[in-house]
């Protein structure tokens, strides 16, 4: 049967969220569009949903709910429509501009861009955003996982990303080594596929100005900016110094740099200010492990930062319950950072706590902060009660081990 064009039918009760001058207006019944996702998406998504719409009813007493609207995917979406990401999928997040979703499989091969780059990209939803914190009672690999209580922006639309690159041999590789090597005297070997990697003044500073505000908004000590900017100065270089930049002409008040503090205020920060600092990306990986606490909000470009984030989530227990953002100027989507574990698909197993999370960050991002902070608080109860999924209760003495379905039921019960 060949397969029919996607028509969507939005829910008949609730509103849109629309964006009035660069900010969200959220009506109290907002439409959210859900893509549940490929192999364990169903099972996260539907638990995420039950334990999201029942925080929002425990936290303002039913005047406020989630209307959601369910959109298609992925595997399915190409099984029944023929296309991974429909138009109508897309469209349908842009028109309620904030949704939540699952993990979608990355087919490998020609042809394929990832279904999430493609999302990033057409949205421009270039702050990657991932909280990355612990939750008392999650297995660790380290000691301290307490001390890590970091979010990290990443640029998501640029960097090595941007997918300018070509295969060694092709035409065009070929074109564009003859070109260097005449033009610019730059030889590159005959046998290398060529990458471009492309750091940009504007995306840059967007994206600093954004960790910046949250760090301002949220009460957080410091902005590292995150570069490898000693060997690529005139990207990775340009990054730590367009983010200066940024802090010194747009946030002169609210920020001061780390050199400022040790040479005016005798290595104290001032009061109410946030610190901007840069830190070299592999001094990074190991600040993280040694000094933990000295990190608070960090801005990356988009490879570091894609490195940085899965590393830092390890710290704290790893994927299961790390939740992240793809975040533009009003735009966003939640998710979780895990993938589609193919192998538990269908099961009820796995842990939901990354989908959860990723809907708490999302309640937080509507302004919904007490319906975000009770889901969040729920969630950590139900761990210290020792009521886990699999994956952490192979690693917990004395745990209960509970289906993915059941432990939102324990959430829902801890709200
Ligand atoms: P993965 O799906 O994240 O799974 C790797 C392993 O991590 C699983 O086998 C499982 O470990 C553990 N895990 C992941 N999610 C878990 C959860 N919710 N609860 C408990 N354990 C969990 O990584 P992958 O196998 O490399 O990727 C599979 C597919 O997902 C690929 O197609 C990839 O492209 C896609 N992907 C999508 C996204 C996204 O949509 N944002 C992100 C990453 C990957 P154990 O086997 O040890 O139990």
């Amino acid at each position: 049967m060949p397969a029919q064009p996607l028509k969507l039918k939005p829910p008949t009760e609730g509103h849109k969220i629309v964006i009035v001058e660069g900010r969200l207006k959220v009506p109290d019944d907002p439409i959210l569009p859900i893509i549940e996702g490929d192999g364990i998406g169903p099972d996260v998504t539907k638990a995420a949903r039950r334990a999201i719409s029942a925080s929002v009813e425990r936290a303002f007493g039913g005047r406020r709910r989630i209307v959601w609207y369910d959109v298609p995917a992925g595997e399915v979406a190409m099984f029944k429509y023929g296309e991974l990401l429909p138009p109508a999928t897309f469209d349908a997040i842009r028109e309620y501009v904030v949704a939540l979703k699952g993990p979608l499989t990355t087919p490998i091969g020609a042809g394929f861009r990832s279904l999430n780059v493609a999302l990033r990209q057409g949205l421009d939803l270039y702050a990657n955003t991932r909280p990355v914190y612990w939750i008392p009672g999650v297995p660790s690999p380290v000691k301290h996982p307490e001390r890590m209580n970091i979010v990290i922006f990443r640029e998501a639309t640029e960097d090595v990303y941007a997918g300018i690159e070509w295969e060694k041999g092709s035409e065009e590789a070929g074109k564009l080594r003859k070109f260097l090597a005449d033009e610019l005297r730059v030889k590159v070997p005959e046998d290398a596929g060529i990458g471009l990697k492309q750091i940009s003044e504007f995306k840059t500073k967007r994206l600093v100005r954004k960790a910046i505000r949250y760090a301002i908004q949220n009460g957080r000590r410091s902005v590292a900016l995150v570069h490898k900017g000693n060997i690529m100065k005139y990207t990775e270089g340009a990054f730590r110094a367009w983010g200066y930049e940024v802090a010194r002409q747009e946030f002169p008040k609210e920020t001061v740099t780390q050199a400022e503090v040790d040479r005016s205020h005798g290595g104290t920060p001032p009061e109410g200010k946030v610190v901007i600092k840069d830190v070299v990306a592999d001094n990074m990986f190991q600040q993280l492990l040694t000094r933990t606490e000295d990190y608070d909000v960090l801005a990356t470009p988009n490879l570091n930062g894609d490195y940085l984030s899965d590393a830092a989530a390890a710290q704290i227990g790893g994927l299961g319950v790390a939740p992240g953002a793809n975040i533009g100027d009003a735009h966003a989507l939640f998710e979780p950072i895990h993938g589609t574990a193919p192998k538990y698909a269908g099961m009820d197993k796995v842990n939901p706590t990354a989908e959860i999370l990723a809907g708490v960050m999302m309640l937080e991002y509507l302004g919904w902060r007490e319906a975000g902070g009770t889901l969040r608080e729920a969630v950590k109860k139900t761990i210290a009660q020792k009521i886990v999924t699999y994956d952490l209760a192979r690693q917990m003495e004395g745990a209960k081990e509970v289906k993915c379905s059941e432990f939102a039921d324990a959430v829902m019960r801890n709200l």
